[in-house]
């Protein structure tokens, strides 16, 4: 339902809340973060309210300064910690907004190869095929790509990758994503909103985009992999 990536300068995870919280009126039923820390993904997930995350976050801080976070509107699977976003896959971390048509042959594909899910969603499907890929010796960027490929349906995906603190990968189709960059930080939001307070201009992704993001570089591709520009938008005049 809401996504927002950030590669920061400080803490992200208190950052990332927040930027939930802009996001809360589109409504959802769990949440939850995940960051890199030395070098390291761990992730919090709680159902209900985001107070409840942010307690979690209290009792047990999640540090580093690269994380990804989303608020969820379950459609595959019922609104429990286990179905939560992040979703995780070995050194994969995701979070999705809509739905994989195919996931269920995806998942059938993947038991076969000793790719197991541990939750009912149709998300972690999509963590398992990057686990897959990179387990076949693709870098992080040629293994979302393999894994794009092979996804039917309507997403707004983020990727982070465990060891690689200055990595994350978005992809679009069917459900907006914006990126935005200030020469030091990386952004990625299913919605300007949650990026307001964060950064000045955005970028939209178009339909079947997908874009790699560093603190000091981002670049964008289309889903024939050429590499494209889109125009940079004042979120005051769309948030
Ligand atoms: N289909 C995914 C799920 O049920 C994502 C739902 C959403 O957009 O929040 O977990």
């Amino acid at each position: 339902c809401g996504i927002v990536g950030i590669l920061g300068t400080h803490q992200v995870s208190p950052i990332i809340l927040e930027a939930l919280r802009r996001l809360e009126y589109r409504g959802y039923d769990s949440a939850g973060i995940a960051t890199i820390h030395d070098g390291h993904l761990d992730r919090r997930r709680a159902t209900g309210k985001l107070i409840n995350l942010s307690d979690h976050l209290v009792h047990d801080p999640l540090p580093g300064t690269s994380g990804i976070g989303h608020t969820r509107w379950a459609t595959h699977g019922k609104p429990t910690v286990t179905n939560a976003h992040p979703h995780r896959a070995g050194p994969v971390a995701v979070v999705h907004n809509g739905i994989i048509e195919n996931f269920a042959e995806l998942r059938e594909e993947l038991r076969g190869q000793n790719y197991g899910a541990e939750s009912d969603t149709d998300t972690e499907t999509v963590a398992l095929l990057c686990q897959m890929n990179l387990d076949r010796g693709m870098s992080p960027e040629d293994a979302v790509q393999a894994t794009l490929n092979r996804l039917d349906g309507a997403f707004a995906l983020a990727f982070l990758f465990e060891g690689e603190n200055d990595l994350m990968i978005a992809a679009r189709r069917g459900s907006p994503l914006a990126i935005a960059h200030d020469g030091t930080q990386a952004f990625v939001g299913s919605d300007a909103i949650a990026l307001a307070p964060l950064c000045d201009r955005l970028m939209y992704l178009d339909e079947g985009d997908w874009a790699v993001l560093t603190r000091d570089s981002y670049r964008i591709r289309n889903a024939d992999g050429a590499e494209v520009t889109r125009p940079m938008v004042r979120i005051a005049e769309t948030a």
